[in-house]
């Protein structure tokens, strides 16, 4: 047992996030006590993310500030996690001299023991990846975010091998969490008072425990509180469940909100992605989705510049987009990773002002759509979850409606945590105003909505 004060800072995707709140637990568990800021820290971990080179240069950087702090503190021990652990650790550990701790995903429950190897004055390494590990008995501990909305992961790592993908070499191979550890702690979140979960893997319509699939884990999950609302990221196109569709049209507490990455709009460059789906498919499944849930909100991922990128294929993104008119899309430009096929096959030759100039192309359009979308909010009615005061005004709460999209209104006499229902009364690409109408639930809600149809 150790009375150490640990401090965590957590970069990239939801997941990482929530592995930090499983680390929280671990560390805790040893008699730790996490702090807020590294100055009063006496271990410091950086759970960090190798999506993309920018990434990876922030942490390099991040690490150089707190060796200057460990030249104040000679005690002060500094580890990293995450994937960027995994991928460079070698770099990291050798070169650098920069921590005294490298653990990878599938290893956090080393972490106590990896201390006593530095308090004996050694480097500490653990970066097996498991088949099996998904820290399923472990309650994650949440020492940051609202209070109102969280994320559980249900699965770890991915099979898919998609060609430009970093996440299947730092986080092993896909496995799923028992659903009984699931739904104790969606049950768990539902107590502490938690109203919006949002269910984590890399791609969960693979998610497979015994007989149990994802359709029947988000039937089940979505019945432990109907007051409490669900969302889930990321799923993939090539198999994504049509029974999942009709759960979600029926189920009121489950959001019309999918998030479905394409990442391409040509069949050509899909298949040099090793996508394996079609422009043709991925457009029959967003119209099958919007057949079985006509309001439903769609998202996506989408890379510009991949490799031999040529301009049709990027006026082919361009026009899936046109076509498919997403409320939101993360966009970035192709970012070559060592180890991804794409590193091993092809070569990173599409000019760095050619990746710039599509990807700049392809967000001023994203960001037209997305105005135009949200103008034609303004009258309708929706059910906000308020998650705290507005960044612009503390006279405004803000939250997001069931189908992800932001919302400001005046505060009044609602809180954090409520549900309110609002009027949209103005838009931008990014931002809905409402007037707030009345505290509700989401059965009082869809009551109304149902009967004003
Ligand atoms: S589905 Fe593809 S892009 Fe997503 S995590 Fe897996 S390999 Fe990466």
């Amino acid at each position: 047992m150790s009375n150490k004060r640990f401090y965590i800072e957590t970069y990239g995707c939801q997941m990482n996030f929530a592995d930090t709140e499983v680390v929280n637990s671990i560390l805790m568990d040893d008699g730790m006590s996490p702090v807020q800021a590294a100055e009063d820290a006496d271990i410091i971990f950086v759970n960090t993310c190798s999506i993309r080179e920018n990434a990876e240069t922030r942490v390099w950087n991040r690490l150089k500030e707190f060796r200057s702090l460990k030249k104040e503190k000679s005690h002060l021990t500094v580890g990293v996690m995450g994937c960027m652990a995994e991928r460079i650790k070698e770099k990291i550990i050798d070169q650098e001299q920069l921590v005294d701790i490298v653990v990878g995903p599938d290893a956090y429950r080393d972490i106590p023991n990896l201390f006593k190897e530095v308090e004996d004055g050694r480097k500490a390494v653990n970066v097996l990846l498991s088949l099996e590990e998904t820290y399923a008995d472990i309650t994650p501990v949440r020492t940051s975010g609202n209070g109102v909305t969280a994320f559980v992961s249900i699965m770890r790592g991915c099979d898919n091998m998609c060609a430009f993908c970093v996440v299947p070499f730092t986080r092993g191979r896909e496995r799923s969490r028992p659903m009984s550890s699931i739904l104790r702690e969606v049950q768990e979140l539902s107590d502490q008072g938690y109203k919006e979960i949002t269910l984590l893997g890399q791609n969960v319509n693979s998610y497979k425990y015994e007989d149990i699939d994802f359709t029947r884990l988000m039937d089940e999950t979505s019945k432990v509180n109907p007051e409490v609302r669900f969302r889930f990221s990321s799923p993939h196109p090539k198999d994504f469940p049509e029974p999942l569709l009709h759960l979600i049209a029926e189920r009121p507490n489950l959001c019309n909100y999918i998030h479905i990455p394409a990442q391409a709009g040509s069949d050509t460059m899909l298949e040099r992605m090793r996508r394996p789906y079609t422009r043709q498919q991925y457009l029959s499944l967003i119209d099958r989705m919007r057949e079985i849930i006509p309001d439903v909100s769609l998202s996506t991922d989408m890379i510009a510049g991949f490799c031999d990128e040529t301009e049709e294929e990027h006026e082919a993104t361009m026009s899936l987009m046109k076509l498919v008119e997403y409320d939101l899309a993360y966009m970035f430009a192709y970012s070559e990773r060592e180890r991804t096929l794409a590193h091993r096959k092809y070569e990173d030759n599409v000019p760095e002002d050619v990746k710039k100039r599509r990807l700049t192309q392809i967000i001023q359009q994203q960001m037209s759509i997305q105005e135009k979308n949200n103008e034609k909010e303004i009258g309708r009615r929706h059910l906000v979850l308020v998650e705290g005061t507005s960044k612009r005004s503390e006279e405004q709460l803000s939250g997001r409606t069931d189908t992800n999209k932001m919302v400001v209104f005046d505060r009044e006499e609602y809180q954090k945590g409520d549900y309110v229902e609002v009027e949209i009364i103005d838009s931008t690409s990014a931002t809905l105003k409402a007037r707030p109408i009345r505290k509700s639930s989401i059965a009082e809600f869809y009551n109304r909505e149902t009967v004003a149809v």
